[in-house]
């Protein structure tokens, strides 16, 4: 099979490898669609510590698709259903696993990370993996690409979730990448007031106006533009962006009893950030963080999509055959678009 692995910083390959072996309490699973994250781009430029030129890695932990092969011993799944697969795996005994954090667990293991991913066109799924919840039988209505965007859009939930956006709140959207888009259909959702968006970049904002009509555009000086609307600040504000200058910045956008979510890490070096911690006293702010999702929260999102509540499909703004997978990558390494996604057609599980 086809498959795309790292060796090093800055070395990815499309390999013939061998189609995984499974055992009798494991699944496989024929990929049909899997998008690229973040997170694999910055494996693809800086490396990463699962993958070496002696054990190159498949990449790949946002996926979804048909099971291709059932173990013996496994119940509960048949070849053909259709399923994506949440990345993360929990050791399953320790007080997060047990607390139905399996994402925060210690020993966490995940596709794509510390084991072969869904860059490829199969991937064996381990019997932890299998008891823990991780494979997730899709409706009728959700397609592959929009399921294998699950991942994501279900860290967003988490932290969204993990913030309490109340109905009603008005709310701010800093970063109109992917993640951010996903925000402000989940904030929606959720009841949000008013939406106002900002990025750096002009065409983002564009691109966020013309998909989710309603959203409320922030150009340049974000401080400026909320007094143009009237409104002395917000609710809640979402960074949605590595930006440490803007985490700093949000508090004085703020109303009493705001909220702030910082959404995604920064890089090592700017991973300190000078905050006036006297507005997070006297407007009595929250600032909350957040990080992957539980099974749970995930299955809650596929249902969301499937019911039509979250059109993910809109963020998928480019499709691309594994064979092009360095377009793809410098594609979303510039942050052209949305999500870029690998499609793989239906031919071949008959011939496992
Ligand atoms: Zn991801
Ligand atoms: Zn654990």
């Amino acid at each position: 099979m086809k498959a795309i692995r790292l060796y090093e910083a800055g070395h990815l390959e499309l390999n013939d490898v061998p189609v995984p072996e499974i055992g009798d309490h494991e699944l496989l699973v024929k990929v049909r669609a899997a998008s690229i994250c973040g997170t694999d781009v910055r494996m693809w430029k800086s490396g990463a510590a699962h993958a070496s030129k002696e054990h190159p890695l498949i990449l790949g932990h946002e996926f979804a698709g048909d099971i291709a092969k059932v173990g013996a011993a496994v119940k509960g799944y048949a070849a053909g259903d259709r399923v994506s697969v949440a990345p993360n795996i929990g050791c399953g005994h320790c007080d997060a696993c047990v607390s139905g954090n399996t994402h925060l667990c210690d020993d966490m293991q995940a596709f794509g990370v510390t084991m072969d991913g869904g860059f490829a066109e199969y991937v064996r799924i381990p019997e932890n993996a299998i008891v823990q919840g991780n494979i997730s039988k899709l409706g009728d209505a959700i397609s592959y690409e929009a399921a294998a965007l699950v991942e994501p859009l279900s860290c967003v939930y988490n932290g969204q979730t993990l913030l309490g956006i109340r109905p009603g709140d008005d709310v701010l959207l800093i970063g109109l990448g992917p993640i951010g888009i996903m925000h402000i259909m989940t904030a929606r959702i959720l009841g949000a007031g008013k939406i106002y968006v900002n990025d750096l970049s002009e065409e983002r904002i564009e691109q966020a106006c013309r998909l989710l009509p309603g959203v409320l555009p922030i150009h340049g000086d974000v401080k400026e533009g909320i007094k143009q609307y009237g409104i002395k600040g917000v609710d809640v504000c979402i960074i949605a962006a590595p930006a440490a200058d803007a985490q700093a910045a949000s508090l004085e956008y703020m109303n009493m009893n705001g909220k702030l979510l910082f959404f995604g890490g920064l890089p090592d070096h700017k991973k300190i950030v000078p905050i006036n911690t006297n507005l997070l006293h006297y407007k009595q702010l929250t600032i909350q963080g957040c990080t992957r999702q539980s099974i749970s929260e995930y299955r809650k999102c596929a249902k969301l999509v499937d019911d039509g509540r979250i059109p993910l499909d809109l963020i998928m703004s480019d499709a691309y055959s594994i064979e092009d997978f360095e377009t793809a990558f410098a594609n979303a390494a510039a942050a052209k678009g949305l999500k870029h996604v690998f499609r793989f057609d239906g031919a071949g599980s008959e011939n496992v």
